[in-house]
């Protein structure tokens, strides 16, 4: 095995500094394991940060379904294959009828620019509208329509004439506004928009469920200016929130457009759009074509994926551990007031840390210290929203009661160690 520090050295030459390394250290991983990694030093480590890696790294079933189609066929959707048919059924099925036509594409980030484009050849109209504190993708445009980049770190600080930023409806910090009033007033600005992007639960902006009804909201006041509410589920979807295979679901909504992602494939590069015929077929005379999206591969990979959804029970699964987690999570709210809000669905949950809990004063110091101290002590957490002060926990789903026990009584040692 290479010594970490010919590994950093290389990294350092041949790696964009735009890249930066997780959890405060450079962690050198050499295998992963359902909702476990393991260190190079044997240290094994509780993942609780990972949504990609849906059903637990490299799953069995998963890895065995890629390895037997890899051997026998990887070719391309211009071809005739049961793979991506049974799939794109599959995954249609899961959705509301009539989006039912999906696009097979390789990243998140892919899917979004390919569901704005669709939104944009549909109305004719360039604007989008976007939600405060949002990420969504690592192109050019999708940078654009991300203000989690253009007003973080390093980004200009404004968004362009054609992005619309609806602010955040955040129920714990901005609490009493009115949000369904703050998105008209936004789309009445804007005038004609070709769609409203947005997660049905926020997550960079600080692992933030959405108010009751906004998205209903939403997609009224953009269907009205013209435009197409397409509901990015790349963190959420696939059964994360319990309830439901889509988090949208839980708002009531059918929107135009859906966008799938990262959990998709486990791992595997994987997205898609699923949309109407009708705005499907906006792309016109235009050929649409992605050359490994939706390959014999993926697809096996995909239908594997659903296939371990279904049988191990996730969702239910996701529902239960979710409250569970979040009702110990609540404990230690009690007894640690630098706790100040806990929140999420599911195995989507947020901790906000706050130093004061009338001001709710942001604490990123002590978000980021309780990182660092879980993670030495075998458990990985990160911190999400703007104020850099939410540690987000978004595991594999194959997560186990006795996996949030240990946290719980790690979380209250640490927290322990600073506040009493
Ligand atoms: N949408 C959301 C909500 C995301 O969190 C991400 C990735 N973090 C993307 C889109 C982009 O996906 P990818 O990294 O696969 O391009």
């Amino acid at each position: 095995m290479t010594d970490l520090t010919d590994l950093l050295e290389a990294r350092n030459r041949h790696i964009s500094k735009s890249l930066s390394i997780g959890h405060g250290k450079p962690l050198h991983i050499v295998k992963g394991e359902l909702q476990y990694l393991y260190a190079d030093d044997g240290t094994r480590y509780l993942d609780l940060v990972n949504n990609v890696c849906h059903v637990g790294h490299c799953h069995p079933k998963v890895v065995a379904a890629g390895q037997q189609q890899m051997s026998v066929l990887s070719t391309n959707t211009r071809y005739v294959y049961d793979g991506l048919t049974e799939y794109i059924s599959r995954l249609a099925a899961t959705l509301p009828d009539g989006l039912d036509v999906g696009f097979m594409v390789n990243s998140g980030s892919e899917a979004n620019e390919l569901a704005v484009r669709l939104a944009r050849a549909h109305t004719g109209v360039n604007d989008m509208l976007v939600v405060d504190g949002g990420y969504h993708g690592n192109t050019s445009m999708l940078v654009q329509l991300s203000p989690y980049k253009f007003l973080g770190p390093g980004g200009e600080g404004v968004a362009e004439a054609w992005v619309h930023v609806v602010p955040v409806p955040d129920e714990y910090r901005r609490k009493g506004i009115d949000y369904n009033q703050e998105i008209r007033d936004v789309i009445s600005n804007a005038g004609n928009v070709a769609g409203f992007l947005i997660e049905p639960m926020l997550s960079c902006a600080g692992q933030i469920p959405l108010p009751d009804g906004f998205l209903k909201t939403a997609q009224k006041y953009t269907n009205e200016a013209g435009g197409l509410l397409i509901v990015d589920e790349v963190q959420v979807g696939f059964g994360r929130v319990g309830t439901h295979m889509w988090a949208f679901e839980n708002q009531d909504v059918i929107p135009d457009i859906v966008v799938l992602g990262k959990s998709i494939g486990n791992g595997h590069p994987m997205a898609a759009v699923f949309t109407t015929e009708k705005i499907a077929s906006s792309l016109g005379e235009m050929e649409w074509f992605s050359s490994t999206g939706g390959n014999p591969v993926s697809c096996a990979i995909g239908n594997a994926v659903l296939d371990v959804i279904e049988e191990e029970e996730l969702l239910k699964k996701a529902e239960k551990l979710g409250r569970y987690f979040m009702a110990g999570l609540d404990k230690l709210q009690q007894k640690y007031p630098v706790i100040g809000d806990v929140r999420g669905r599911g195995l989507f949950i947020g901790v906000d840390f706050v130093s004061d809990s009338e001001t709710l004063q942001a604490n990123a110091e002590e978000a980021s210290r309780v990182v660092i101290e879980m993670r030495d002590r075998g458990v990985l957490l990160s911190i999400d929203g703007p104020l850099h002060n939410v540690i987000k926990i978004k595991p594999p789903m194959v997560l186990t009661k006795q996996d949030i026990d240990m946290t719980l009584d790690l979380l209250n040692d640490v927290l322990r160690g600073k506040s009493e």
